[in-house]
């Protein structure tokens, strides 16, 4: 069992809870090739803070390699289907790797992230990624319930959050909020009718459909897993 986290304040917060519980935690990551400097610090800070080692993953050189030589740098600015790709080749093949070895995983999505999120359940069959069970703790909780554990047990915060970011991810495709708007809002800002989603919480052909369907319809699966909210 392991975090997956791209050190962001639910992910942080999951972490020192999980390091209270037992300081060997799994920890780990995804390096895009196109985090913000600021997110490598945060990760430096994790390191010295609770003394245990980040799993650092990187995407496959051959894949980054071939896409950035017939799409360009930046392809993510031409479609929203070449944005995917460049999600799924440098964060969701990645990804799926690590997934491949583990029974469980831990996220912090909450459900008042995105609609895409609104349906997740704190334990879940993963079913896109071959069935392991997917743990979200947070999920019922709000970001100032977040932000309050984090001030409460000194946890470290992204440096990003000070200059108005309310999502991070990559540098190219994240910027700041302006009051008001959505915190997801400064994901991909450019595309319209797409969803803030890079495919690793729910596949973004479908935008999430298992989940708008059950919301759609209040089924319940028998399933004990289903269960737990
Ligand atoms: S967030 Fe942007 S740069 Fe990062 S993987 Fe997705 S499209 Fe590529």
């Amino acid at each position: 069992m392991a975090i997956c986290t791209s050190f962001q304040a639910e992910g942080m917060a999951i972490l020192d809870m999980a390091w209270r519980i037992d300081n060997h935690v799994r920890l780990f990551t995804v390096d895009t090739g196109r985090l913000p400097q600021e997110t490598y610090d945060v990760m430096e800070m994790v390191r010295q803070r609770y003394g245990i080692e980040v799993e650092v993953y990187f995407p496959d050189a051959a894949q980054v390699e071939t896409m950035v030589r017939r799409l360009g740098p930046n392809l993510f600015q031409k479609s929203v289907q070449a944005r995917f790709h460049c999600c799924n080749v440098r964060k969701v093949e990645p990804i799926r790797g690590v997934l491949e070895g583990l029974d469980a995983w831990i996220t912090g999505l909450r459900r008042d992230q995105w609609a895409s999120r609104a349906n997740i359940r704190k334990i879940e069959v993963d079913h896109e990624h071959g069935g392991l069970a997917k743990i979200s703790p947070l999920a019922d909780w709000t970001l100032d319930e977040v932000k309050a554990y984090n001030e409460k047990y000194d946890v470290p915060v992204h440096p990003l959050y000070a200059q108005g970011y309310t999502s991070i991810g990559c540098t190219p495709c994240t910027r700041a909020t302006k009051p008001g708007e959505d915190p997801r809002a400064g994901r991909w800002w450019w595309e319209t009718n797409a969803p803030k989603e890079c495919g690793i919480h729910c596949p973004v052909e479908t935008g999430a459909f298992e989940h708008e369907l059950e919301a759609l319809t209040h089924s319940r699966h028998q399933s004990p897993l289903r269960t737990v909210r």
